[in-house]
């Protein structure tokens, strides 16, 4: 299970700590990735996401600005790489969003500020707002599609109206080679048996914009993917996700104040501790934490139901 990292268990024989020391890295003292749900909400309906299935589940609201806080400033002067200002939500539903990347900034400002977006909201106001400003180091596209009918079919949003806020991005960004040269943009995609057939087509349009394009592999989100969703993954065959890293390097923070296991625990069922009580150091090495991540390098994963039906298609 995740051949990546050790936990630095000095009970262990001898030959596994030293196979951990001269092939694996220790888990690191703080989180490099910290995730942020500033707002619960999603205005898309992913053919890969379990989003749309089950947000009737899930607990709606908005950080309180104390709380945002107080886990940004519990990560001042800490070796944090990257905010991420989204969960499972759209992150530019949060109006109040600026003030919270300036807030980032101030506190950290050695990390990278970062969003996943579908820019469906993604306006020249959000432009103006959010990128000519330099709130934002590094934005993530998720574009799933290159045709009006896949990308509807993959999204479930208006192809004419996500286009037109990307043709307007790009025009921006190719006017402003300032701003560009500061900004990390990245389009993603999930590999959907519709999209796939279109990647080709994607790859060569982003690349031409000068932005990086990566393609994910579909999986089942913990167990939380329903059939009818990701037996949309195509061809590959689904594997056990055994070499997950996310719980070694990234720390995820719902909005209500919850810290889960990992990115795609929408429904908090592995909770790792209360930021309402606790800082994000006390949790990240505290007992729980550390108990559930030396469990999933052993591969045992009986309080960690979320792994055991984590699959992704190789
Ligand atoms: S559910 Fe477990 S295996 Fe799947 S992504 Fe999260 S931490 Fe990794």
């Amino acid at each position: 299970m995740s051949r990546k990292y050790y936990c630095g268990d000095s009970s262990e024989p001898l030959l596994i700590r030293l196979r951990n020391r001269l092939f694996r890295k220790p888990v690191p003292l703080f989180p490099k990735t910290v995730v942020i749900e500033t707002q619960s909400g999603c205005n898309a309906g992913c053919l890969f996401c379990q989003y749309a299935r089950i947000r009737k589940e899930l607990p709606h609201g908005r950080m309180n600005d104390a709380l945002f806080e107080k886990i940004v400033r519990g990560c001042a002067g800490r070796p944090v790489e990257r905010f991420i200002l989204c969960f499972d939500n759209e992150p530019l539903l949060d109006k109040g969003l600026a003030g919270r990347l300036a807030m980032v900034r101030e506190v950290c400002p050695g990390a990278a500020r970062n969003i996943s977006t579908n820019a469906s909201l993604l306006d020249e106001k959000a432009v103006e707002t959010l990128i000519a400003s330099g709130l934002l180091t590094e934005i993530f596209l998720s574009v799933n599609g290159n045709t009006k009918e896949t990308y509807e079919k993959a999204m479930g949003l208006s192809y004419e109206q996500t286009f037109a806020n990307l043709d307007n991005f790009c025009r921006y960004l190719r006017g402003h080679p300032d701003v560009r040269k500061r900004l990390r943009v990245r389009v993603t995609a999930v590999k959907t048996e519709h999209v796939a057939p279109e990647l080709p087509e994607m790859k060569r349009r982003w690349e031409g914009e000068g932005f990086e394009f990566h393609v994910i592999a579909m999986d089942t989100r913990g167990g939380q993917l329903g059939r009818d969703n990701w037996r949309h993954g195509g061809e590959g065959k689904l594997a056990p996700n055994v070499n997950c890293r996310r719980p070694f390097h990234t720390f995820v923070a719902t909005w209500e104040g919850k810290a889960v296991l990992c990115c795609v625990d929408y429904r908090r069922e592995v909770v790792i501790g209360d930021l309402v009580r606790q800082s994000v150091d006390e949790i990240w090495n505290g007992p729980v934490a550390r108990k559930l991540r030396a469990e999933f390098l052993r591969g045992d994963l009986s309080n960690l139901p979320i792994c055991r039906n984590c699959m992704i298609n190789d």
